[in-house]
């Protein structure tokens, strides 16, 4: 019999109406004889509720009361899940993340999970009885709640999917899968129907906000499928797996954005080892997240630095900086907020060639300027001013044709 761990995100779980349409699906799923472990989040907005009433509270909540805070949204989903599956006369149990042995380190807030107990669930399963799981939580050595992160359930359901040999870990989201680009900017944009690992890693990472990018890297490490689809239609959805050859023919497989980019250069730094570690040090210290880098060559003993960098901490980061301008003998921090980095991504650009001069084209051919560029073996990621974020996509988009296949026809999987 095949196991499968189902995860509802918090717009599946949004009101009771939706609770119940939730249990009626999951009892559709158990008549076909399947075993679930279900994984619920937060109703939507909870998380954020609970958030704002802390910051009403104290402008610096202490970590740990915050992750005891926040977990007690998925308290309240996973109860009200269990009723509505016990009102069809299903065997359904809420568990917390604790009840299950999720076991992490101690990093408040952005945990990750070291261990899973499973024995509890294996037992609940063997007794027929569904599990309904707090997604999201688990406690660390100590016995204190922790969090795994905004959008951390999906990591939840994977990372069970992984101690249970699961057959296939589901999430249900409200979109139905994975499109090559946000349909909101092109509507063409179709829906992948089989994407990589390491392509999904990128979309993740890169600004497609489907699926928490840890929970990739679990599913990658443990070779975990995943299949992402809607709670509220039954189209197939997108299922992430490992690479094959079909995937290896298509060029690119999808287009991601990030607005919340800033750039910082820095202005006559001195040419010489050791300036770029004092730089990024005192950056990393204050944990912000830097991510392109380019340094130009040097002319007469001097060089110029840029680096990409979260917006939300742009001015923080100029600060450090100015702090360290004498110094570092540099002449100038400037900052470059409103700009947008576009990706392009696809496990196809390892074997061919001829992407990234495409690219340039189809974005010089509109006269947008490409303020800097990124490379990985698989994606080509161009900096580009704010305001021509969605003229690039759609640009990109045609000129690689990504919305213009039929979709196959395709049972629900
Ligand atoms: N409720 C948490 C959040 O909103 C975790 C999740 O939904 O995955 O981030
Ligand atoms: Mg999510």
């Amino acid at each position: 019999m095949s196991l499968i761990v189902q995860k509802y995100g918090g717009t599946s779980v949004g009101d009771l109406e939706r609770i119940q349409n939730v249990a009626k699906r999951i009892a559709k799923c158990v008549q076909t004889g399947t075993s679930l472990v279900i994984v619920v989040s937060a109703m939507t907005g909870e998380t954020d509720h609970l958030t704002q009433m802390a910051e009403k509270i104290t402008a610096k909540p202490n970590q740990r009361e915050m992750d005891m805070l926040l977990s007690t949204g998925e308290r309240v989903s996973i109860a009200l899940l269990a009723m509505a599956l016990q009102e069809l006369g299903l065997s359904a149990q809420s568990f917390t993340g604790r009840q299950v042995g999720i076991l992490t380190d101690s990093t408040h807030a952005q945990a990750r999970i070291q261990e899973i107990q499973a024995d509890r669930l294996e037992k609940a399963l063997k007794e027929g009885i569904i599990p309904v799981v707090a997604g999201f939580q688990g406690i660390n050595r100590q016995s204190d709640v922790t969090t795994l992160g905004r959008g951390g359930s999906d990591t939840t359901a994977v990372a069970l999917a992984t101690a249970l040999k699961a057959d296939l870990c589901e999430i249900y989201t409200d979109v139905d899968g994975v499109y090559t680009t946000d349909p909101n900017i092109v509507p063409e944009a179709r829906r992948i129907h089989k994407i990589s690992y390491e392509e999904m890693l990128e979309m993740a990472s890169l600004g497609a906000k489907v699926l928490q990018t840890r929970s990739v890297e679990f599913a990658m490490k443990y070779h975990v499928p995943i299949c992402v689809r809607s709670s509220f239609n039954d189209l197939g959805g997108t299922l992430v797996t490992t690479e094959d050859s079909e995937m290896e023919q298509e060029l690119v497989s999808g287009i991601t954005y990030d607005k919340n980019q800033a750039k910082v250069t820095l202005v006559g730094v001195p040419d010489r080892p050791g300036i770029a570690a004092m730089i990024f040090e005192a950056i990393a210290k204050e944990n912000v997240n830097v991510d392109m880098i380019i340094q130009n060559v040097g002319q007469a003993g001097l060089t110029d630095l840029s680096f990409t960098i979260p917006n939300t901490d742009a001015r923080r980061a100029k600060e450090i900086l100015m702090a360290l301008i004498e110094k570092l003998g540099v002449a100038e921090v400037a900052l470059t907020e409103h700009i947008s980095k576009v990706s392009i991504i696809g496990v196809g650009m390892r074997s061919h060639t001829g992407v990234a001069a495409k690219i340039f084209s189809s974005l010089a051919a509109e006269g947008i300027n490409i303020m800097m560029i990124s490379t990985s073996e698989i994606k080509v990621s161009c900096v580009i001013e704010s305001k021509y974020t969605e003229l690039a996509v759609r640009t990109l988009h045609e000129a690689f044709e990504l919305g213009d296949k039929q979709e196959p026809q395709e049972e629900s999987i």
